[in-house]
């Protein structure tokens, strides 16, 4: 697949069903304030959502205005947000996007954002310092509700591997490429997000993909291509394969025990479900830019 290209739309309608399938229909809510939404998402660059939450309820109980955040001493709001770590790194981002806000605007809201077409709004956040194509889409869609599709690791990690974007499309091209294939409605995006996060994390991992318990496994282009590699090597070799992931277990191989692997259940996602429903803003995963 050339690189910019849009994904296979039957790819895309094979998957979207069986991620509904397996971890819910979802349905937009509205989640924070925009300003506060594009604060939380600074602070869950490169944390998990509980150390996220921590760090901001942290952040709101020591400051009571977004204006005392920016104005006090960086140290002060380093402390502040230590739990969510990186705090040296992220207490300087969020002054200087508070600061940004502010001379853009002359006061510290970007409630504006609501009025504008999505691609007008994230010209605009774009434009902040600190804030890239993930925070920018955290924004439009979790606070107003605007169809950006935010790309984080697992997003993007899952995406490549389905096949929805070619393997040499970065995490900030991928966010054009997918919106555009998801056609602009807010809630379908939004259930895509969410899902594909939550099957990044139970079972389309980084480390491995579980694609013998996966229930894409007939929507997926890194499966299709495994699958046939492994009836060639095996024909050949008659040994098991590799499934790609250092010694990943072959899609649909038996344990070691000779039993098959089951299919997956509730208990596989429950875990990633649960934290999702949990998140003081929605789900975030690791970060893929900013
Ligand atoms: S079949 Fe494997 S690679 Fe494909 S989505 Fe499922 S777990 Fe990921």
């Amino acid at each position: 697949m050339p690189p910019l290209m849009s994904p296979a739309p039957n790819r895309l309608r094979c998957a979207e069903p069986a991620l509904h399938a397996a971890y819910g229909p979802r349905r937009w809510r509205r989640h924070l304030p925009p300003l506060d939404e594009l604060i939380l998402t600074v602070l869950s660059q490169h944390t998990s959502d509980a150390n996220t939450a921590r760090a901001f309820q942290s952040l709101r109980a020591r400051f009571p205005t977004w204006e005392a955040v920016r104005s006090a001493p960086t140290t002060e709001v380093a402390d502040a947000i230590r739990s969510g770590g990186l705090a040296d790194l992220k207490a300087p981002r969020i002054q200087a996007i508070l600061d940004s806000v502010l001379e853009e605007r002359g006061t510290l809201d970007v409630d504006h954002l609501a009025g504008l077409p999505l691609d007008e709004a994230r010209r605009w956040l774009v434009t902040l310092n600190g804030v890239g194509p993930k925070t920018a889409a955290c924004v439009l869609l979790f606070s107003l509700g605007k169809p950006a599709l935010p790309v984080d690791t697992h997003v993007h990690r899952v995406a490549k591997r389905l096949g929805l974007i070619g393997p040499e499309v970065s995490a900030d091209q991928a966010h054009a490429v997918l919106e555009a294939a998801l056609g602009g409605d807010r809630d379908r995006v939004y259930a895509f997000h969410v899902n594909m996060i939550a099957h990044g994390r139970a079972l389309c991992t980084a480390r491995r993909p579980f694609c013998e318990r996966c229930p894409l496994t007939g929507c997926c282009e890194y499966y299709a291509e495994h699958a046939t590699a492994r009836s060639g090597a095996g024909a050949a070799s008659g040994s098991a394969p590799s499934g790609g992931g250092g010694n990943d277990p072959l899609p649909g191989a038996p344990r070691a025990n000779g039993k098959q692997r089951p299919p997956v259940t509730p208990r596989d996602h429950g875990r990633a479900a649960r934290r999702l429903g949990r998140a003081p803003g929605a789900v975030r995963g690791g970060a893929v830019g900013s």
